[in-house]
């Protein structure tokens, strides 16, 4: 009886410990724990990476690396001037390539409030040039706010750094597709890399923070 009580008391133990670790390692319980905090969780996909270049500017630039720079200098921000504001997580945090799926997979997974995915333009014309930013042209029930947080993105750039504006723009872009049914998503072209004054805008290591204030100040802060 005794031996019978102290196994009992061992095992309803483990099974407590159980219980907690697992609460504690459950990706959905600490997602969860996220959700209800009040900060806005934002998802932010540095475009292409790994054997995909992306568009290549007329100076050398890589797109992959200069989105890169933008969404780690947003990370910075967040913690350094926004005083942690957003919880922000990156679709990729160096150079290697995933797929389209992945990307939406993880705003899915975070139950994400905003997804931003990060690009730069290319053209044959070398005279095109400015931002430009993108909806699902599916409509959905996150149409307006996307629609929203694209023109504050366009006109903050356009206010704050000079860039010509080429306004808000519908697309059938997978990430925007499979995003938008859930949350408010937007796909960034910050300036054209085949543009000579834009290319040497974004070699610029110093305009990277510019551009990355630019659109984290575009979030709106309440949920
Ligand atoms: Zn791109």
């Amino acid at each position: 009886m005794f031996k019978k009580e102290i196994v009992m008391t061992i095992l309803s133990r483990c099974f407590i410990g159980l219980i907690v670790a697992g609460i504690l390692w459950s990706p959905r319980a600490l997602f969860s724990q996220l959700k209800e905090s009040s900060k806005k969780v934002v998802v932010i996909d540095p475009g292409h990476g790994g054997s995909d270049s992306g568009a290549t500017g007329i100076n050398g630039i890589k797109e992959k690396n200069v989105v890169l720079k933008v969404a780690k200098e947003m990370v910075h921000y967040n913690q350094n001037l926004f005083d942690n504001a957003f919880e922000i997580y990156l679709t990729r945090s160096s150079d290697t390539l995933i797929s389209l799926d992945e990307r939406t997979k993880l705003a899915k997974r975070l139950n994400a409030d905003i997804f931003i995915s990060l690009h730069c333009n290319h053209s044959e014309n070398p005279n095109a040039k400015g931002i430009e930013v993108y909806v699902s042209d599916r409509k959905g029930e996150h149409t307006n706010e996307s629609i929203l947080l694209a023109f504050n993105i366009q006109k903050a750039n356009q206010k704050n750094l000079g860039f010509k504006s080429r306004g808000v723009k519908l697309a059938n872009f997978q990430v925007l597709r499979e995003g938008s049914k859930r949350l408010p998503s937007v796909l960034v072209e910050f300036g054209f890399l085949s543009n000579q004054d834009e290319a040497i805008y974004m070699a610029e290591e110093g305009n990277i923070p510019a551009l990355a204030l630019s659109v984290l100040k575009s979030i709106n802060l309440s949920k």
